[in-house]
């Protein structure tokens, strides 16, 4: 591992504890074998003035919800460092009047959390304090003489602290071991199963020793377990069957009590773990380290054949778990697994979120690296069911139960939206997602793999897809994709359509009459059959299509459209009484006159206005109450008839139009 101190970035930062404290932070931060989401923690201790003129000692140190990647100032809460050792002298503290205790003695009560390492920061004797996970003195830790070949290794530079529990505990823990301690020979700390701490007076030196320490020990696992390199036989097919998936993750929420995400990684390091003859064994140890536990549950599930058997072995595990250890008071969480390895596959991460899921993926990828290279030394040796647990029912963890807090309406759900590069469908994918869903959008133009709710950044909760939705294997393919990155589609938004030139049916052009029919019904005929078997695996599934205005009140000259529009309402009207047995709701949506799409520019508003001796503001609102109706007020309309508000509602037709006297 190399270091990545640059002197001449450093310089700016020179003399300034706290920007010097960032900057390293960072350095530790950009290593994900380092650190993973928010994992880790540094400190640094300083003279401040308070507003009473008096120079007080803090201890700034990561707060918590900041991630050591792209911490800032801000995410460096100062504590009184006197506070602190005082609370590390207590013979006895709950880690809940430990925060409070911690609260109580920061400079900016505004300021995020302490970590709850803080009290072990505090009582390290050194300037600068950084503390990792590193993937390669964790994974030495966790084969069977682990910690006697990281003594071999590191002799008296560091000291070693058995495993016990982040928290109070392991603050006093420390502070036994280091009651009668030489400092002026140790460079750091290796804690057992957890992670490891450098300390120096200066900010270069003591992240110089993360680096070396660490460089030790992956070079020891590089020389020790050659074995552990599996390579992926090359001949072998992929196979991934996208319903399968979509039972999977049906199964999965359902133990969970609501909708949650599923990606399913088929690369060749998740391939290969899920072909391993002994990868039941080996998963069902324990995680990496045990702060793990709170994203990734213990152990993952074991999939193969039977999907229904495996999860009921999981949850039935994990009850089982709970009840060995609950010492009577604890609030059983759910028994959902975080991760499955799907045999043969690959291996599936599930979260609330796109992002928590994402975490989870992030995780097990060290983890099942980790759980091979110790393997190939012997066994991967994790601490007992009773520390992880320890850790999962941790009295903080538990109290976040208590506090209800408000999801977005669709967290967890799967949507896909056609014809969602730009206008009603592009609204609609970003309404959806703005409201806590994953998306799965599709259009024929290529701008739509670049759909993003911001403007600078990518998106994980959209995929966007380039899909002909005239064409079935291209259907099918997209759908495999989508389903592939989040588990399932819940809600289908058919939107795609064109809007042909004007003639009448004297005039009409067969190839103008065969494409709207084409793209305007069939092709939603086509995508709704291709997504029945996974809204029926949805959760709470429902289908909206956008017809038009032209359904209920046609035009002259508009044939090969409206015939179309009406054809696919009632296609949606067969498809509701079709699919209420599924639970699967259909309902349709009649927009009129909305400008704001790819078809209508400034000057085609400008020239249709004129043509009725109209404004262009007195054209966009000729309807009853005289507003214009945007896209984005009918992707609110489209995510209501979604969401719950309409969850008994089905072979619905709304017209969304301001008020129209022919509809009315
Ligand atoms: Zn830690």
């Amino acid at each position: 591992m190399q270091s990545l101190w640059n002197d001449k970035e450093a310089l700016a930062f020179l003399g300034h504890p706290l920007k010097e404290r960032v900057y390293t932070s960072r350095l530790l931060g950009k290593s994900t074998n380092l650190v993973l989401h928010g994992g880790g923690n540094t400190s640094v201790k300083a003279q401040v003035q308070n507003l009473f003129g008096e120079q007080e000692k803090v201890l700034y140190v990561k707060g918590s919800g900041w991630d050591l990647a792209t911490i800032e100032e801000a995410g460096f809460p100062a504590v009184k460092l006197d506070t602190l050792l005082r609370l590390a002298q207590l013979e006895q503290l709950s880690d809940t009047d430990m925060v409070r205790m911690q609260k109580s003695a920061m400079l900016d009560p505004s300021a995020p959390n302490p970590s709850v390492e803080a009290i072990l920061h505090a009582i390290i004797p050194f300037t600068f304090v950084d503390h990792t996970h590193a993937d390669a003195i964790v994974t030495l830790s966790n084969t069977p003489d682990g910690e006697a070949r990281l003594r071999d290794l590191f002799g008296n530079r560091v000291l070693f602290v058995p495993y016990v529990m982040p928290g109070f505990v392991l603050a006093k823990k420390v502070r036994h071991l280091i009651r009668d301690i030489d400092w002026s020979n140790l460079e750091g700390m290796v804690l057992l199963h957890h992670g490891v701490f450098t300390f120096a007076d200066d900010a270069k030196t003591s992240y110089e020793r993360m680096i070396n320490l660490v460089t030790c020990a992956e070079d020891y696992l590089e020389e020790h377990s050659a074995s552990a390199k599996r390579t992926l036989n090359p001949g072998l097919p992929q196979v991934f069957d996208p319903i399968k998936l979509a039972e999977i993750r049906s199964r999965i929420s359902t133990v969970r009590g609501k909708a949650m995400v599923a990606t399913l990684d088929t690369t060749d390091s998740a391939r290969a773990f899920s072909l391993l003859n002994n990868v039941d064994t080996i998963s069902n140890r324990g995680p990496l380290t045990p702060d793990h536990v709170i994203r990734t549950k213990r152990i993952p599930a074991i999939i193969d054949h039977d999907i229904d058997q495996a999860i009921t072995d999981f949850t039935q595990n994990y009850h089982h778990y709970f009840d060995k250890h609950n010492p009577g008071n604890l609030t059983c969480l759910d028994p959902a697994p975080r991760w499955a390895v799907w045999k043969n596959h690959g291996i599936i991460s599930f979260g609330d979120t796109v992002n928590d899921a994402t975490i989870v993926s992030d995780i097990k990828d060290h983890t099942i690296a980790c759980i091979q290279t110790a393997e190939a030394m012997g066994g991967w040796r994790v601490p007992s069911q009773q520390d992880i647990f320890d850790v999962e029912y941790w009295e903080l963890e538990q109290s976040k139960l208590n506090k209800q807090k408000s999801l977005p309406v669709f967290e967890g759900k799967v949507a896909l939206v056609t014809g969602a590069a730009s206008g009603i469908g592009k609204a609609c994918a970003l309404s959806l997602r703005q409201q806590g869903a994953a998306v799965i959008a599709l259009d024929i133009a290529e701008q739509i793999t670049h759909l993003s709710a911001s403007h600078d950044a990518p998106d994980n909760n959209l995929l966007g897809i380039k899909c002909d939705v005239t064409n079935i294997d291209d259907i099918n393919q997209a759908l495999a994709m989508g389903v592939k990155q989040f588990g399932g589609i819940d809600i289908l938004v058919s939107n795609a359509g064109i809007f042909p030139l004007s003639e009448t049916i004297a005039e009409m052009d067969p190839g103008t009459w065969d494409k709207s029919l084409n793209v305007n019904l069939t092709s939603h005929q086509q995508m709704l059959k291709a997504c029945i078997p996974f809204l029926q695996l949805g959760i709470d599934p429902a289908v909206v299509i956008i017809a038009s205005k032209n359904v209920p009140a046609p035009g002259p000259g508009a044939a090969a459209y409206s015939v179309a529009k009406a054809g696919l309402t009632q296609l949606g009207r067969v498809a509701a009484l079709e699919l209420a047995g599924s639970k699967i709701r259909v309902n349709m949506l009649h927009p009129n006159a909305v400008f704001d799409t790819g078809i209508w520019t400034e000057e085609t508003l400008a020239k249709r206005a004129g043509h009725y001796g109209l404004s262009v503001e007195e054209y966009k609102t000729r309807n009853l109450l005289q507003v214009e109706v945007t896209s984005n007020d009918v992707a609110n309309l489209a995510c209501a008839l979604a969401g719950p508000l309409f969850a008994k509602a089905t072979g619905l037709q709304i017209p969304i139009d301001g008020g129209n006297e022919r509809v009315i």
